[in-house]
């Protein structure tokens, strides 16, 4: 039993160098992927509530890496926060939609992720006043969609940054709401536009009345508050269903489409705004 025991050790042992070898090269490749070109953005599109039809996209981005292939944001960025490369990544992200953006339909918004920790390393609204000004992207077709975890660290600076974004004209979005600690007290301090319903809240609706109870708390609190109110993960026709009926504005989806590449995106430009 002793030696089976030392085995086993030895087994982890040489597992945990191999994790720690792939985890050191991981963060080699990344310092140097966005040098290479290596990161592309995917549009989602947000669809209107009332008409199916689409009023923006929000860029996801993916690794596309010469070996590993596309890969997800969930491998790569918290290590990228972790490194300190989420900065450039993310000043990048935001250049690189805005310019998308510009090229497309007027009335087309493109909503952008930011992380918490790319948001206090930088001077954000300086980043995104250049981002416009490069791209010639009018300020209210770009919306920031901000995550709970940004507000709970440095709430009074966060409440500056964000202001200061504001008063160049973009809207910002709480995303994954109904995920964290007090989403509620942070809606009413700070300025947000739109409200993200969290995907989970999604998922569960069909099977869980207290689900349906929340989504409809939620959408009635976004009411009150003059917030838009954006439902994401709609993967079926029901859901779709609900969500209108209790008076989400803006519905987003494997129902409706995928992330898309810049090469689906142009055909899915051409199909729903063929002049
Ligand atoms: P998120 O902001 O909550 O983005 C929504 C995620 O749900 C995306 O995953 C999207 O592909 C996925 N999704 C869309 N429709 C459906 C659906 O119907 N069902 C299900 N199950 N999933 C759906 P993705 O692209 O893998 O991104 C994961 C997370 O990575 C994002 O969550 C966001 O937090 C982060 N992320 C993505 N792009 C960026 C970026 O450019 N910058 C930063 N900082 N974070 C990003
Ligand atoms: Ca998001
Ligand atoms: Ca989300
Ligand atoms: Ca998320």
């Amino acid at each position: 039993a002793k030696a089976d025991g030392r085995g086993v050790y030895r087994f982890f042992e040489i597992q945990m160098d191999a994790e720690a070898r792939e985890r050191r090269m991981l963060e080699v490749e990344l310092r140097e992927a966005l040098k290479a070109g290596e990161f592309v953005l995917h549009y989602q599109p947000l669809v209107s509530a009332d008409d199916n039809k689409p009023s923006g996209f929000e860029a996801l981005i993916r690794w596309n890496h010469p070996i590993r292939g596309m890969v997800q944001p969930a491998e790569f960025i918290t290590i990228a926060e972790q490194i300190g490369v989420i900065r450039e990544i993310g000043d990048w992200t935001i250049r690189e939609a805005c310019m998308a953006a510009s090229r497309w339909p007027n009335e087309l918004l493109v909503a952008v992720n930011l992380s918490a920790k790319h948001f206090e390393a930088s001077d954000i609204a300086a980043v995104v006043r250049d981002a416009l000004a490069q791209s010639g992207l009018s300020p209210s077709r770009l919306e920031l969609e901000i995550t709970e975890s940004l507000l709970i660290e440095c709430p009074d600076e966060v409440l500056a940054k964000l202001t200061d974004l504001k008063a160049l004209g973009v809207t910002v979005a709480m995303d994954d709401f109904g995920t964290g600690y007090s989403s509620l007290s942070y809606l009413l301090k700070f300025p947000f536009d739109k409200i993200k319903i969290d995907k989970s809240f999604v998922a569960a609706l069909t099977e869980d009345a207290v689900a349906r109870d929340i989504l409809r708390s939620i959408a009635s609190l976004g009411k009150t508050l003059r917030m838009h109110i954006t439902a994401e993960g709609v993967e079926t026709q029901t859901q779709a269903e609900f969500l209108r009926k209790i008076a989400c504005t803006q519905l987003q989806g494997y129902y409706f489409a995928k992330p898309l590449s810049e090469l689906d995106l142009a055909s899915y430009l051409l199909t729903h705004f063929a002049t």
